[in-house]
């Protein structure tokens, strides 16, 4: 078996740029929100990929899509690389299609090649891994990978009252495969960083090493709606003021590690009744926070739990914690972290560890399989914007990492 394979560059930017062309933005991105229309076309040009190159597809009850290059052991538990098709309302090019498209490209490599690994290898398009349409984010890994039921995927509804499995039975992809319930060898995610280190230090490859903790927080803010106008000032208890609050002191909190690299913010505002003229009488406030390590970010949530009490009573409103949770306390496989650098020693390409700041389907993976990540530069690390951009020429060291790391596990 060769040791040092190659992508085919221009075939890979190729099949980007159709991609880029199915649900395009006002702006030069993507809006292809999961189980529109634009999300449809574009598995069926992913359905119509799979049948070019002989893989065969199969598609489960929560639409997710696999694609099989048969090993020649094809009853041992293949090698899964994977991401996701769907985008945010303002989302770039890449997010996610970059790591689909890398798989297929591995997959067509081979093919060029005229090489069979053992162990087959499958690229997954992960259903709604976004979460813009359909709460929460990496939905369908997360039932996958057997941490939440079928059922509670169904139901989930968008904010127009849609159910999750009435979209994705419109658009046709519902499949026959169960979801999750076999064993994979290994899980390979390649993505932008969607952050500036790897562009800034010009280091083609981060190999993720595990999550960066987070911590969020629904917060309920009561107040007592009255009219804006005669109500005297100290007889009000307007919700938005008290959400306001807690706002800014969520903002400070950030501001005050931001030298350590942690991030704290308030993401989502929701107000009733939301009018001109009234007093609001209940609001809630989505908090975001992230820090490098758990420490620092209990730290964070300490001094989040301290405000809120001042934040009521500046306000008059009550203000507690409805929900809270918390993501990325985690490591990735150690023995494939091992693989990914010996690979890229090999291969010569250089790379830094890095932490994930962003949520990905590999988190979810993490816990059902030996999963590791590749991350790639982006220009000014920025996402989630229809300017994210990225270069081939910095792209193609880490899809040759996992080419020939996927190879590599696929022959073990
Ligand atoms: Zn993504």
């Amino acid at each position: 078996m060769a040791s040092n394979l190659t992508v085919n560059g221009s075939r890979l930017w190729e099949t980007i740029l159709v991609s880029a062309s199915i649900g395009k933005g006002p702006r030069g991105g993507l809006r292809r929100l999961t189980l529109t229309d634009e999300d449809r076309q574009m598995r069926d040009q992913l359905k119509h990929w799979a049948q070019d190159g002989g893989y065969r597809l199969s598609i489960d009850r929560l639409g997710n899509m696999f694609l099989r290059r048969e090993g020649s052991e094809p009853s041992l538990p293949p090698v899964l690389i994977g991401s996701h098709l769907d985008t945010q309302w303002a989302g770039g090019r890449f997010d996610g299609v970059l790591g689909v498209l890398a798989g297929l490209e591995v997959l067509r490599t081979l093919d060029d090649l005229n090489l069979q690994t053992r162990r087959a290898i499958e690229v997954v398009n992960w259903t709604n891994e976004e979460g813009a349409r359909f709460s929460p984010p990496m939905l369908c890994s997360l039932a996958w990978s057997g941490q939440a039921s079928e059922e509670w995927v169904n139901d989930r509804i968008d904010k127009d009252g849609v159910r999750f499995a009435d979209a994705l039975a419109r658009i046709g992809y519902r499949g026959e495969a169960p979801v999750g319930g076999r064993t994979v060898d290994a899980y390979f995610e390649l993505h932008i960083e969607q952050g500036p280190k790897l562009d800034e230090t010009k280091i083609p490859v981060g190999i993720v090493i595990g999550g960066f903790p987070s911590y969020g927080a629904r917060v309920a803010i009561q107040g007592e709606t009255a009219h804006a106008g005669p109500t005297p000032m100290a007889k009000r208890s307007n919700a938005l003021i008290g959400a306001a609050m807690v706002a800014v002191a969520v903002n400070d909190i950030g501001w005050a590690h931001a030298a350590d690299d942690a991030k704290a913010t308030a993401a989502r505002l929701d107000l009733v009744p939301n009018l001109p003229g009234i007093l609001s009488e209940y609001a809630q406030l989505f908090v975001d926070m992230r820090a490098p390590d758990v420490n620092r970010l209990a730290r964070m949530k300490e001094e989040f739990l301290a405000a809120l009490p001042g934040c009521a009573e500046r306000s008059r409103t009550q203000i507690s914690v409805a929900e809270e949770w918390g993501f990325g306390v985690f490591d990735f496989d150690a023995e494939l972290i091992a693989l990914l650098r010996d690979t890229a020693r090999r291969l010569g390409i250089p790379t830094m560890d890095l932490r994930s700041q962003a949520g990905h389907d590999a988190y979810h993976m993490a816990k059902c399989a030996p999963a590791c990540m590749i991350f790639t530069p982006c220009k000014d690390g920025i996402t989630h914007n229809e300017a994210e951009d990225i270069v081939l020429e910095e792209t193609l060291p880490g899809v040759n990492l996992l080419l020939n790391a996927a190879v590599a596990r696929a022959n073990r």
